[in-house]
C-alpha cells in the first residue's frame, strides 16, 4: 500500500492519477489530506483517504497504518517544512515502511534558493533515518509561469534579472509520472535524480509565452536593482518581491539549470514543452 501525502495539492492528485493509470488497484492507494474534504473526488475514485497533517503527530502516525511505501511530498509552508518532514520520516521509519521517495529540489546541494536549506535538511534527515529511500529532485515546474500570461500578453513584455540563466522546467504531470514511476519499483531504492526539462532562457520563455498569448512578448532583462524597483512600482509585498529577487540571482547562478535525461528516460516520453503547458492552462482558465 503506497501512502501520499499533500495529496489534496496539485502534485499529489496527478500522482495518484498516474498510480492509478500504471494500473495500482485504487485500495492500495492512500491519500494523506491535511483536509480531507478536498480529497472527495479520491475518495470517491476508490481512494482511501486518511487525515495527515504534518503539524499533528497522531495523525501522522495514524496514517501510516497498514503501509509500505510512501510518497512524501514536500509541504508548502516555508520555513514549518523541516520538522513538518521530519515527523513524516520518524512516523516512516516507525512504521518499518520498504521505500520512501521525497520530492526534493534540483541542485539542492550547491543551491542558493531560500527554498533549499529545508528540502537539504529533509534530504539529511531520510538519509540519517536508514530508511530506503529515491530523492527525486524536481525542477522548477513549467506551471509557474502560468502566473506571467496575463502581464505578458498585456505589455508584451517579460522582465526578469536572470542575466541569461536557464530553468529546466517541466510540468507538474511529468514530475508526478515519474514518482508513481519510482514508487512502482523499490529498484530506485537509494537513487538521488535530478528532474527536469529541457533547460531555457528567460528569452525562450518569453516566446513560449508570446506562442500562448498569441503576440510578441519579449524578455528585458534588467539589473537586479531595477528588478526590484519594478516589482515595489507593481505594489508587491515585501516578503513576494524578497522571494522573487531571491528566485532571480538563483537562476542567473544556475541553481535551476540542470541537463540530464532521467526524467525523460523515467517517463517513457519527453518532457512536455513549456509552450504547451502555458497553452493549456490558457485553455482550462478561459
Ligand atoms: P499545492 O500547494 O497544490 O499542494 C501542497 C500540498 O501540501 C497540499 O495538499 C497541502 O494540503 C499540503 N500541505 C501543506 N501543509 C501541510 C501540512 N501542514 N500537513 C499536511 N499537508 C500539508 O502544491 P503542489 O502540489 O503544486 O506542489 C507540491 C509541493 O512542491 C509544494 O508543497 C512545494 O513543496 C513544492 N513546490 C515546488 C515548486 C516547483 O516549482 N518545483 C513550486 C511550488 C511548490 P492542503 O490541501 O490542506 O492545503
Amino acid at each position: 500500500t503506497i501512502l501520499v501525502t499533500g495529496a489534496t495539492g496539485a502534485l499529489g492528485h496527478l500522482v495518484i492519477d498516474a498510480l492509478l493509470a500504471r494500473g495500482i488497484a485504487p485500495a492500495q492507494i492512500v491519500a494523506g489530506a491535511r483536509t480531507p474534504a478536498k480529497a472527495a473526488d479520491l475518495a470517491e475514485r476508490g481512494v482511501t483517504v486518511v487525515p495527515l497533517d504534518y503539524d499533528d503527530a497522531s495523525s501522522v502516525e495514524g496514517a501510516f497504518a497498514g503501509v509500505d511505501r510512501v510518497l512524501l511530498i514536500s509541504g508548502s509552508e516555508v520555513g514549518k517544512r523541516t520538522a513538518q518532514h521530519l515527523a513524516v520520516i520518524e512516523a516512516a521509519a516507525r512504521a518499518g515502511v520498504k521505500h520512501l521517495v521525497y520530492t526534493s529540489l534540483a541542485n539542492v546541494e550547491r543551491s542558493s534558493l531560500a527554498l533549499a536549506p529545508e528540502h537539504l535538511a529533509t534530504e539529511r534527515a531520510i538519509a540519517e533515518s536508514g530508511l530506503p529511500a529515491t530523492i527525486l529532485r524536481n525542477d522548477w515546474y513549467a506551471e509557474n509561469y502560468v502566473a506571467n500570461l496575463d502581464q505578458a500578453e498585456a505589455t508584451g513584455v517579460l522582465l526578469s534579472a536572470t542575466h541569461g540563466g536557464r530553468v529546466s522546467a517541466a510540468a507538474r504531470a511529468d514530475y508526478a509520472a515519474a514518482a508513481a514511476v519510482v514508487l512502482a519499483d523499490d529498484a530506485h531504492v537509494g537513487k538521488v535524480y535530478e528532474l527536469a526539462g529541457e533547460p531555457v532562457t528567460y528569452d525562450e520563455i518569453a516566446a513560449a509565452i508570446g506562442e500562448a498569448v498569441g503576440r510578441e512578448v519579449v524578455h528585458h532583462d534588467v539589473s537586479a536593482a531595477e528588478f526590484r524597483a519594478a516589482l515595489e512600482r507593481a505594489g508587491l509585498d515585501a516578503g513576494t518581491i524578497g522571494f522573487l529577487e531571491g528566485l532571480d540571482a538563483g537562476i542567473a547562478a544556475g541553481d535551476l539549470d540542470v541537463e540530464d535525461p532521467t526524467l525523460t528516460e523515467l517517463i517513457g516520453r519527453p518532457t512536455t514543452s513549456l509552450v504547451e503547458v502555458l497553452r493549456a492552462a490558457r485553455v482550462a482558465n478561459a
